[in-house]
């Protein structure tokens, strides 16, 4: 029930274009896939950094979670997301020792299930806990 690693680092970024000209011709990330994930407001590019993933986010709108985030501080960091075996026993042990959760039951997220931990509870920072979907051939 522990935490196993850094699963992703979630950017916010204005021009999704200009960011993947810096991460993939300056930095040689590769990429690994963009989608559009509307109910969130986003369209995300995924890049493979080892066995560590960069998320770009550009917001679809002004509105947006992360539209918000980038008019309130500009673009950069916006979460962290580690990655355990057992979402849903680490999320009720988060809950017992009184974090604040911003979704209280795992969601589907893009690589995996998903639960946001609020930053007030975490040192103004805001973690995301993702359990990777199986491999359907593993
Ligand atoms: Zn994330």
């Amino acid at each position: 029930m522990s935490i196993n690693g850094v699963n992703h680092i979630a950017i916010a970024v204005s021009n999704l274009n200009d960011a993947l000209k810096l991460y993939i011709e300056t930095f040689g990330l590769k990429l690994k896939s963009i989608m559009e994930i509307k109910e969130q407001g986003v369209k995300v590019a995924i890049l493979e950094a080892g066995s560590t993933l960069i998320e770009l986010l550009e917001p679809l709108g002004e509105q947006t979670p992360v539209g918000k985030f980038i008019k309130e501080r500009g673009e950069g960091i916006h979460h962290i997301a580690f990655t355990v075996n057992d979402i849903k026993s680490f999320t009720t042990m988060m809950r017992e020792k009184g974090l604040k959760l911003i979704n209280n039951e795992p969601q589907h997220g893009a690589e995996g299930f998903i639960v946001f931990i609020h930053p007030s509870s975490t040192r103004k920072v805001l973690i995301e806990i993702v359990e990777p979907y199986k491999e359907k051939n593993q």
